[in-house]
């Protein structure tokens, strides 16, 4: 089974990428749904993806899946803290997703933590930690459809390995901080 984390900063894309793969046929493990059912999220964590989880039980929970046959996607921006095989982490332009997450409700504390994490580089940096492949995806342009066709290229082995912080926010910084 090959396990592949679907990560990045909350309003990136995620879920959109994920329906995109469910709609071609790919398993995708909804990692709210997939932690509730496991009895590793309690209600008041839900909303928001600011939930507090135990990585180890969490990446224990998934072996269900790594003893499938083909490929499973795991949408969560804490999936790249699992033991899977490619991360890729999704991106998304500071002021595009600062709209994303105000469309959504967020507080605009919350607009700017998540956006400075998204500055910062924060999933990438973490994902590239470990030892596992990763390569970065902006979403902030196009649809989710060009982002799974990526991954595909990616399955496909069309696509190296891209040094990582390929996207770089960092000239977006003065209108925030
Ligand atoms: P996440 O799961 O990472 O929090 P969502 O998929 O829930 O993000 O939200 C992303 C939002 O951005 C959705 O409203 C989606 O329609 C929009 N969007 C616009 N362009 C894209 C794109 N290229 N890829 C993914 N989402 C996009
Ligand atoms: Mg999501």
């Amino acid at each position: 089974m090959v396990l592949i984390a679907i990560t990045g900063t909350p309003g990136v894309g995620k879920t959109s990428v994920s329906a995109e793969l469910r709609r071609r046929g790919y398993e995708v493990v909804d990692a709210n749904e997939h932690l509730r059912a496991h009895g590793l999220l309690t209600e008041k964590d839900v909303p928001r993806d600011t939930f507090n989880v135990d990585m180890e039980a969490f990446n224990d929970s998934l072996e269900e899946y790594r003893r499938k046959d083909g490929v499973v996607f795991i949408d969560s921006h804490l999936s790249h803290g699992t033991d899977c095989s490619r991360i890729i982490v999704l991106r998304c332009r500071p002021s595009v997703l600062a709209e994303r997450l105000r469309k959504r409700g967020y507080s605009e504390a919350k607009v700017r933590e998540n956006v400075q994490a998204e500055v910062l580089d924060v999933i990438l940096c973490e994902a590239t930690d470990t030892d596992i492949p990763v390569n970065e995806y902006d979403c902030s342009e196009g649809t989710p459809s060009d982002a799974v066709d990526f991954i595909e290229r990616i399955l496909n082995g069309e696509i190296e390995l891209g040094p990582p912080g390929r996207v770089d926010w960092s000239g977006e910084m003065e209108e925030w901080f």
